[in-house]
């Protein structure tokens, strides 16, 4: 692979995947947070003097419009976003209503230097998530440098996120500027940590994050565990939990998480208070209680006082920290205290010094939220990928470029 920022594009074209896949309802697109996260990357290609071919998925197509009948292409289409692209990108984007077929390959033939096309939604086609080799080299036909900047795809072994890169010389591929980020950010998190290394485990499922826990046993020094996952350790403890969220069949389990980070000398933090309410309800009355102690009926939705305290003194005095996933219910005023102790105690390590990544769609929903995202050292924008890097699995959309 190359150095993206060090490449010159100048009378080049390159094919840049992208991930576009922003809401959009009854045509109006909400968040356009991916579209600008890619502009720096086009920019460069542009600024160079070579052109840009942009391809990108969009929702679910053909599994959509096998369940709904009702729906049709055009609900799924990519000419949506044209205007607002032209628009962010100060120059008028060209646009090909097929990725494939021979109209689009003369289309791209005839881009020139400063020029942008964006081809129509990937998803059209099953061979795109098939991971089709025939699709993939078609794809790859229409550039002569393949940049990958859709980290958010990067752990999907689809055609344009990891097969095409195989009919691109090493020198040829790359990362784009967000995707490098991304890598950059995640690989000193797990692979250059300065310790100690903290990392933040919170959402509602043990279940989601068995596998993450489990690897970061091999790095951090310290892991804080809290949300609804934290009830099922009580529990497989003995501890009484009333009706909190809690999965029976992963007591076992959590017990032999213990054990093991006993074994190897990684601190977890559970909570040990929180605040319990009588029904789940953003008007539920609510009291704080012991996490061992919390009366039948009555449900733990948020950490409570000790346990914001001490973990954030934890937090505080750790170099590198990784978060994923909230404290509490924090989409719910009288449950978002916890959520947004930790995220001010993140804060506050990183204006020490720490790194701090904060990844995973619950947890960036929470830094957005409270307005601390310019605050930590990176907010990633890959939920799904994030934690698949962090199960220390490889990914596909990263080993292709990488050619390992
Ligand atoms: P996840 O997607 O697994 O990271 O979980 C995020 C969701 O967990 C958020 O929507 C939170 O509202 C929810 N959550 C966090 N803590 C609790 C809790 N104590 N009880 C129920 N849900 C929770």
């Amino acid at each position: 692979m190359s150095p993206f920022s060090s490449f010159h594009f100048g009378g080049r074209k390159a094919i840049i995947r992208v991930d576009f896949n922003v809401p959009i309802k009854n045509d109006v697109i909400g968040d356009d947070t991916r579209m600008r996260a890619a502009l720096p990357t086009i920019k460069k290609v542009l600024a160079d003097g070579g052109s840009v071919v942009l391809i990108s998925h969009w929702g679910r197509p053909i599994k959509d419009m096998e369940k709904k009948p009702e729906l049709s292409k055009a609900d799924f289409s990519l000419s949506r976003i044209v205007a607002r692209l032209s628009e962010l990108l100060g120059q008028p984007v060209l646009f090909a209503n097929d990725c494939m077929g021979d109209t689009t390959a003369a289309t791209v033939q005839a881009l020139k230097a400063g020029e942008v096309l964006l081809l129509e939604n990937l998803r059209y086609y099953k061979e795109e998530e098939k991971g089709d080799e025939a699709f993939a080299k078609t794809l790859a036909s229409y550039g002569d440098v393949y940049v990958n900047d859709a980290f958010g795809t990067a752990h999907r072994a689809h055609a344009s996120t990891a097969v095409m890169a195989q009919y691109f010389a090493p020198e040829n591929r790359m990362f784009g500027l967000l995707m490098e980020g991304e890598v950059l950010a995640a690989e000193k998190v797990l692979h250059q940590s300065e310790k100690p290394f903290t990392a933040i485990v919170g959402g509602a499922k043990v279940s989601d994050k068995i596998l993450i826990i489990e690897n970061l046993l091999n790095q951090a020094t310290d892991i804080i565990i809290g949300g609804g996952m934290a009830y099922t350790f009580f529990k497989a403890q003995g501890g009484k939990i009333g009706s909190s969220l809690c999965e029976d069949d992963r007591m076992e389990l959590a017990n032999e998480l213990l054990a093991k980070a006993k074994a190897k000398g990684v601190n977890i933090h559970l909570p040990v208070d929180s605040i319990i309410a009588d029904k789940f309800a953003a008007d539920a009355n609510t009291k704080l209680a012991n996490n061992t102690e919390i009366p039948d009926a009555w449900m733990g939705l948020d950490i409570g006082t000790s346990a914001c305290a001490a973990f954030s003194d934890v937090i505080t005095r750790s170099k590198t920290i990784l978060w994923n996933g909230p404290m509490g219910v924090f989409e719910m005023e009288k449950f978002q205290n916890g959520t947004k102790t930790i995220a001010e105690a993140v804060v506050a390590a990183t204006a020490n010094g720490a790194f701090s990544l904060v990844g995973g769609g619950d947890s960036v929903a929470a830094v957005n939220k409270f307005g601390f995202a310019d605050k930590v050292s990176y907010v990633s924008t890959g939920g799904g990928a994030m934690l698949e890097y962090f199960e220390g699995k490889v990914l596909p959309g990263i080993a292709a470029i990488k050619g390992k």
